[in-house]
């Protein structure tokens, strides 16, 4: 028996280690089953290239809780190691790495309160037990030993009978620790870290029944045996190539990711790239309609099959984070704090690399199938258009596969948008302008009014619309979008007979006048247009610029960018002065009636615009059926 002390220059590193890392302790778990998988796999290899004699065979790892004794096990079927080993990579590897580890970080520690991830390895088990031994047989001819330490500096190592090959890791439990004794727990962790490592990980064993032989008696009964209960699956889809897969392969794999979603996923990309950097994965579209705030279910990272973290802002774009699905790569340094993560090169390479997937998947899926795409449509676009307002990358290829919807159920890539409307929706200032809705409902009449008139209505409603036409409107040459309850529907170009003034320039700016006092109300600005309908004698509209800011707020955007409060509400009565109700205004002698007359047809306007609520609308509803009898 060897007895001697780690070399070690903070005293008391155990201490440090418990509570520095207070709130992570149940990496342990991970880190030495990462430890065994890596002593499992470390052998395969070796065995593949003759350079070990042994069989390989089928190895497993087996966790196990003995509660009588206040232990839990770790056992591997590994390469082991010998005792010259145990010497170096645990009393002197290990022991620095974690050291070094404590050094660098223990201010960052505190003030962060602690660091999500890191790599204290196979010391991070004095954080949940009081004494920790190794019983290791390597697969060299070399005896098997024993290495105990109580977590001071101080250990000993002796030589033991033990015949397998392999390590077995026991931790005594320390008493504030002995949730780690329970199987529920263990089971969570297994199932949170370890559910796609690539060593089958036996936790106890379950009962099979074996199914009776084709023609058996009818009384017989089936049999039942006791077999490992198996907790990962070593393979998982994102570890095969594409080519082994089908499409109910990704679905099958997206329920066992999350087995809470019902919905099937609308479609996978699936990553997979080896240069410049490593990194596979899947990532799933699920159906998002018009939300954006979805938390839940979020993508998984994953370093060889390792579960790092659910948090993966700062490795993935801002709007892939909508997506669900796992990513997988040995090269993002997970040893480290977030805010580091975040400026690592490495992770912006990832970050463009899988944007860059995503807008070339979204150009072959388009290609591959227009209908189908168009169909999913209006559950991916709030991934697609935050997209293009906030990766420039993306947003230069968006023209590809970013749709255009209209009113009607047709829709266009920008380039088709721009073919059809170009002849014949220009503005005085020679703009293309797109009209657009954001509901069909509530805008329902100036809709049909811009159809009538042969325009071409787009139907945007996503709660990011205001900032993509924004964008839009900043980087495409002359267009300029409007809603069709904007003010901007009048300054289209008439292509047809210009039209002719029915009243006098005297007689319309004595109708303002009388309409303005009539209305009364500073948020109204009336305007008086010579239109070719008869339809729609008054008709309020929104100023396009205002209407959109007070959008951009709601949706929490371009909020305050003017260091301004709420924006005021602000409308235009515009009054058709070609209409016959113009006309009538205008005849009315009687002062009480003209009024009457303008507050009514001003309550239409209203209406159309759901403007018209409360009293006002009780009122209304009074007047018009007064006015039936
Ligand atoms: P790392 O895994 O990053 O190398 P650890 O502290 O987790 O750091 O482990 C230190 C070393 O101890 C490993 O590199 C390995 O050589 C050895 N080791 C730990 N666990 C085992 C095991 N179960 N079987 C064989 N060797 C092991
Ligand atoms: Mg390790």
């Amino acid at each position: 028996m060897t007895k001697g002390n780690i070399n070690v220059s903070v005293e008391n590193i155990f201490p440090l280690i418990k509570k520095f890392l207070y709130s992570d302790h149940e990496i342990f778990l991970r880190e030495l089953i990462s430890n065994a998988t890596d002593a499992t796999l470390k052998l395969k290899h070796l065995t593949s290239i003759g350079e070990a004699q042994v069989e390989y065979g089928n190895p497993k790892i087996e966790v196990k809780i003995d509660k009588e004794n206040k232990t839990l096990h770790i056992i591997d079927q590994g390469l082991g190691m010998t005792a010259e080993e145990v010497e170096k990579y645990i009393n002197q590897v290990a022991f620095s790495g974690a050291e070094e580890f404590l050094e660098k970080y223990k201010d960052s520690a505190k003030d962060s309160g602690i660091i999500g991830h890191f790599g204290l390895g196979f010391y991070s088990a004095f954080m949940v037990a009081s004494e920790v031994e190794i019983i290791t047989k390597s697969y060299k001819d070399a005896p098997a030993v024993r290495w105990v330490c109580d977590g001071s500096p101080e250990f000993s190592l002796e030589e033991v009978d033990k015949t397998e090959r392999g390590t077995e890791i026991i931790l005594h439990i320390s008493d504030d620790s002995t949730e780690f004794l329970e199987e529920y727990r263990i089971k969570e962790l297994l199932t949170k870290y370890n559910k796609f490592m690539p060593v089958p990980i036996k936790f106890g064993t379950k009962t099979e029944t074996i199914p009776l032989p084709e023609g058996a008696a009818e009384e017989a009964k089936p049999e039942t045996v006791e077999v490992d209960n198996i907790i990962n699956n070593p393979t998982p889809a994102w570890t095969k190539a594409p080519s082994e897969l089908n499409e109910e392969d990704y679905k099958n794999f997206y329920h066992e990711l999350y087995p809470m979603q019902f919905e099937e996923p609308l479609f996978n990309i699936h990553l997979n790239v080896d240069y410049p950097f490593n990194l596979t994965g899947i990532l799933y579209f699920p159906k998002l309609g018009n939300n954006i705030n979805i938390e839940k279910d979020k993508i998984q990272l994953y370093q060889n099959q390792v579960f790092v973290t659910d948090e993966v802002k700062g490795i993935v774009p801002d709007f892939l984070m909508l997506l669900r699905g796992v990513i997988d790569s040995p090269d993002i340094p997970l040893n480290v704090s977030r805010s580091y993560l975040q400026a690592d090169g490495a992770v912006k390479k990832i970050s463009s690399y899988i944007t860059k997937k995503v807008a070339d998947k979204m150009v072959s899926l388009i290609n591959a199938n227009r209908e189908d795409y168009e169909q999913k449509w209006n559950d991916i676009k709030v991934v697609i258009e935050y997209g293009m307002i906030s990766e420039e990358k993306f947003y230069e290829k968006s023209d590809k596969f970013a749709l255009y919807p209209s009113t009607e159920g047709k829709s266009y890539l920008w380039e088709e948008l721009m073919d059809k409307i170009k002849a014949n929706q220009t503005d005085k200032d020679g703009n293309t302008v797109i009209l657009y809705a954001s509901n069909k409902d509530e805008q329902h009449a100036y809709i049909q009014t811009a159809l009538d008139k042969g325009y071409e209505v787009l139907l945007l409603d996503s709660p990011i619309v205001p900032h993509l036409i924004q964008k839009l409107e900043t980087t495409k040459e002359k267009i300029q979008f409007a809603r069709v309850d904007a003010d901007h529907i009048n300054n289209l170009i008439k292509k047809d007979e210009p039209i002719i003034a029915k009243l006098t320039d005297g007689e319309k700016e004595t109708l303002k006048k009388e309409v303005e006092t009539a209305v009364n109300d500073s948020k109204f600005t009336v305007q008086l247009e010579d239109l070719d309908s008869q339809d729609t004698p008054f008709m309020i509209t929104q100023p396009e610029f205002m209407r959109r800011m007070k959008d951009m707020q709601a949706t929490g955007g371009g909020g305050g960018m003017f260091g301004m409060g709420a924006f005021p509400e602000m409308y235009n009565l515009v009054v058709n002065s070609n209409s016959e109700l113009a006309s009538e205004i205008l005849k009315t002698e009687n002062t009480e009636e003209k009024n009457a007359k303008i507050a009514y047809a001003l309550d239409l306007a209203k209406l159309s615009q759901n403007l018209l609520k409360g009293k006002e609308l009780t009122d209304f509803i009074a007047k018009s059926f007064s006015k039936l009898k």
